[in-house]
């Protein structure tokens, strides 16, 4: 288990890691991938501490979490020719970060289906 203290992802809430952001209100933050995967690629953070999807709880966070979406996908251009969102959980996705995340992909063709 990962506290709030170690979590990568809440020290770029702390502000202690400085991403590169691209959006950022009371709830939510996004940031560009470090090791991007497609030509857009960023993650999406509810800013509290939730470790995986299984633990995810607030309708209203989820709603505000998605939502977002689309309108990060708008100001980056690739809303139109679209895009492909992901939540990895858990050791079978491959998760590393155990801070909910949700990446946005873009900007190529991406394959289907995912490895
Ligand atoms: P996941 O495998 O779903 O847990 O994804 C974790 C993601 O976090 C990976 O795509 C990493 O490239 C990304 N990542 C790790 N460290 C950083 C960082 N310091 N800044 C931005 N993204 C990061
Ligand atoms: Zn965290």
């Amino acid at each position: 288990m990962t506290t709030e203290t170690e979590c990568l992802f809440c020290k770029m809430v702390r502000g202690e890691i400085n991403p590169q952001r691209v959006y950022e209100d009371e709830h939510l933050l996004a940031f560009r991938d470090i090791n991007p995967q497609a030509p857009v690629h960023i993650l999406l953070i509810p800013k509290q501490h939730i470790a995986t999807l299984n633990d995810l709880q607030n309708k209203d966070l989820a709603g505000r979490l998605l939502t977002q979406v689309g309108t990060i996908a708008t100001q980056e251009n690739i809303a139109e020719d679209g895009y492909r969102t992901v939540i990895n959980c858990n050791q079978n996705s491959g998760q590393e970060v155990f801070h909910l995340h949700l990446h946005i992909l873009g900007g190529r063709r991406l394959n289907w289906p995912p490895g």
